[in-house]
């Protein structure tokens, strides 16, 4: 063995640099020194590029190098902690599919926080004398911060990262808290150590068999191992609890899960049942965990002292060695895409991660995609478990109407009022109005950088770009003609609050929920733990306050502009309308009775608000899928979306013409170039590329955008290539 060992040493590394320019391809080789026989595939190490140090992956060992051996370099040093090997391939398929380059797949799997580099340690607070006072006494006190000291007070000292810790050097400063490092090993995300574990409840029938047909895939030796299925129950059916008995079974087996959801913020519920079920064993890898507070839960994944992880769509990258099963909590959101390069889609990564391992795949919602119901094997929850029906939901015609509010809407909220209830107002657009435009000429108020309407925030505060984030003060006349006539048009959530709040705010507080009134850490949770805790009120906000949540008796629901997701030129549109009210009715009405769902619309005829209001998914999706094999959109055919952008409009678009001519052909439909509003000071024009062979079409895009990168470079047009776009 030692003699072999020493005939092919010296062992080559092949390394990707870790860059973020496409021009740079790796692999590169370098000649391992005998201290660094360690390295393997997934390694982290330092090396020599050009005149600078970079870091890099090893993508591969070799005996021989086509190069020289005294002409490699050797790498500086080794950077741990490194990935795992099937990660390392799983980023090689990643750059393939979405016409990414290695080295930006790579970085999504590399530790959070990044290899290497000195790290602060964690902080631990605790309550301190003043701050256990402070809770008796009339010290003033902000909701969050209550919230913060009752709870240290009641479970004892806990992680900072949990609790936000900006909001806890507040406290610090005010000597109510303690801030101390945290141990080393200790845990970043609390479970108070000591809580009790809930155990599972007894399943229904309908529950059973779902769970039954899991386990059998579960376990490796049967036909049926590895299967994908698609878990459809209407919300509240206890498909989370499918999830949860299926995580057990596979943990028993010695395996390891991942879980993934939307967004852990709009979630905590969900996650806090993990937890509560599975205690450490569950790592969570939250996105308002600060970077060291990531890098800890990723380690302890990667030691295998963590098992399970739940977290939004990068925990598809969980470093867990024995993956049993996967699971994609409501898959039909959008958030599972990511939206810059790599443009992967975590639920595609989830099936190929699944397949890797030999793993179940359970992907679970109430409105799940055309695409799933094509692919995944049906597993069906059609009852609540509460054995209530879903709500009844009227459509509320709304043409002709010039008033946000439909006189029965005003009607059900003053109902809710004489019962001291609750209601969910979801209106998807946040803002004071839409747009400004100025009666004495007509002109709208743009964006210098965009050519979208700016919108008004805050009654008489300042106008903003949805697209750039360009803010101006709102104008009190008009630059062209002086007049000072300026008409507001289109509410959003602040001035639908401010209308409620006049009608109804006495006695139904109004707890608004958007990106504007949620910025800033915890202040997400905050605002649905207030309203969850409220005796009576109204959640008011964009499709947020749809995602999810387990309110107990909220007695109406309302969606006011129903169609406006319909408005979007987007063969999606359909599915999100319907997804939207069906989620928004799902919210409503749980161990309650007599409750109801109201939807507002200028499309009283379309088909999805239609069959929304019936709960009628299956229909839904029969018709859906119909549609799309006549136009061959996904899952009959795939989508590529490419665009191309600009200072100088002629410039894209000429690279974009030019680009078609590559493309076309061999069964690819190719549509465009097309116009793309004006984003960010560049002009953008856009192809659709069509077909039923995605591998091949992903290729010739990547072949053909190569070919374009030089031309393109010398016009400064930028190409973005999106795979399966949303
Ligand atoms: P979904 O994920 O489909 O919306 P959940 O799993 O959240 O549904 O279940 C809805 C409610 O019913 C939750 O409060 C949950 O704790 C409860 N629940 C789920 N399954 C059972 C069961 N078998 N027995 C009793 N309660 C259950
Ligand atoms: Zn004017
Ligand atoms: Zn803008």
């Amino acid at each position: 063995m030692h003699a072999n060992l020493a005939d092919s040493a010296p062992v080559i590394a092949r390394v990707e640099p870790l860059t973020r320019t496409r021009t740079v391809r790796g692999p590169f080789d370098y000649r391992l020194r005998p201290d660094q026989a360690d390295v393997g595939v997934g390694t982290v190490l330092r090396v020599p590029f050009g005149r600078q140090s970079t870091l890099g992956v090893v993508l591969e060992l070799a005996s021989q190098s086509e190069l020289a051996l005294d002409r490699l370099a050797e790498p500086d040093a080794v950077v741990p902690p490194g990935v795992p090997p099937d990660l390392v391939a799983l980023a090689g398929w990643i750059a393939e599919q979405y016409c990414s380059t290695p080295s930006r797949a790579l970085s999504l799997v590399l530790a959070p926080g990044g290899a290497g580099g000195r790290r602060r340690a964690l902080l631990q607070a605790a309550l301190t004398e003043a701050g256990a006072a402070a809770l008796l006494g009339t010290e003033r006190l902000t909701v969050r911060q209550r919230e913060i000291l009752t709870q240290l007070q009641s479970e004892g000292p806990a992680p900072a990262a949990a609790l936000g810790t900006a909001a806890l050097r507040r406290l610090q400063e005010r000597g109510l808290v303690e801030l101390s490092p945290l141990a080393p090993g200790g845990r970043p995300v609390t479970l108070a150590v000591g809580r009790r574990l809930e155990g599972p409840p007894a399943l229904t029938a309908e529950q059973r068999r779902a769970l039954e047909a899991i386990l059998e895939a579960l376990d490796p030796a049967a036909p049926a191992a590895g299967g994908r299925f698609l878990l459809h129950g209407v919300t509240g059916s206890g498909k989370t609890e499918v999830y949860l008995q299926a995580v057990q079974a596979t943990l028993a087996a010695g395996r390891g899960a991942i879980v993934l959801v939307p967004e852990i913020a709009l979630t905590p519920q969900t996650v806090g049942r993990f937890q509560a079920r599975f205690g450490d064993v569950v790592a969570v890898l939250h996105s308002g965990l600060g970077r060291q507070e990531r890098h800890a839960e990723w380690l302890r994944l990667r030691r295998g002292e963590a098992r399970v992880c739940v977290g939004p769509r990068s925990a598809v990258f969980a470093p867990l060695a024995d993956i049993g099963l996967i699971v994609v909590d409501e898959e039909h959101d959008p958030s599972y895409k990511h939206e810059r390069d790599p443009r992967y889609d975590g639920r595609s990564v989830a099936l190929r991660r699944a397949r890797q391992h030999g793993a179940v795949l359970l992907a679970g919602s109430a409105t799940p995609r055309p695409e799933s119901v094509v692919a995944l094997r049906h597993l069906y929850l059609p009852h609540r478990i509460d054995g209530r029906p879903l709500p009844p939901v009227e459509v509320l015609d709304m043409r002709g109407l010039h008033h946000p509010l439909h006189p029965r809407t005003r009607m059900a909220l003053a109902d809710v009022r004489a019962d001291a209830g609750k209601a969910i107002v979801l209106l998807n657009r946040r803002g004071w109005s839409n747009f400004l435009s100025c009666r004495g000429c007509g002109q709208v108020w743009m964006c210098p950088n965009c050519e979208v309407a700016l919108v008004l925030h805050g009654a008489h505060g300042f106008l903003s770009c949805h697209h750039c984030g360009h803010r101006r003060r709102a104008p009190t006349r008009c630059a062209h003609c002086r007049s000072v006539a300026v008409a507001r048009h289109g509410s959003g959530t602040e001035s639908v609050e401010q209308e409620l709040r006049e009608a109804f705010g006495r006695e139904l507080p109004v707890f608004r929920l958007d990106a504007d009134a949620t910025a800033g850490r915890g202040r997400l949770a905050e605002t649905l733990a207030r309203f969850e805790s409220a005796p009576a009120g109204i959640l008011l906000g964009t499709q947020m306050v749809a995602k999810g949540h387990d309110f107990a008796d909220v007695a109406l629901g309302v969606v006011l502009d129903a169609d406006q997701t319909l408005r979007f030129p987007d063969f999606r549109a359909e599915e999100r309308t319907f997804a939207l009210v069906t989620q928004l009715a799902g919210r409503v009405g749980r161990g309650r009775d007599g409750a109801k769902v109201l939807v507002q619309t200028l499309a009283p005829e379309a088909r999805s608000i239609i069959l929304a209001a019936r709960h009628d998914a299956d229909a839904f999706l029969a018709q859906e899928l119909r549609r799309r094999q006549a136009l061959s959109y996904p899952p009959y055919g795939s989508l590529i979306r490419v665009v191309c952008s600009s200072p100088v409009a002629a410039e894209a678009d000429a690279v974009a013409a030019r680009l078609h001519g590559l493309i076309a052909g061999a069964g690819r439909i190719v549509l465009g170039p097309a116009p793309l509003f004006r984003l960010r000071g560049r002009s953008r024009s856009q192809l659709v590329i069509k077909s039923r062979h995605r591998a091949a079409t992903v290729r010739a895009v990547g072949a053909a955008v190569e070919e374009c990168a030089a031309d393109a470079a010398r016009r400064s047009v930028s190409v973005s290539v999106d795979p399966d776009p949303q």
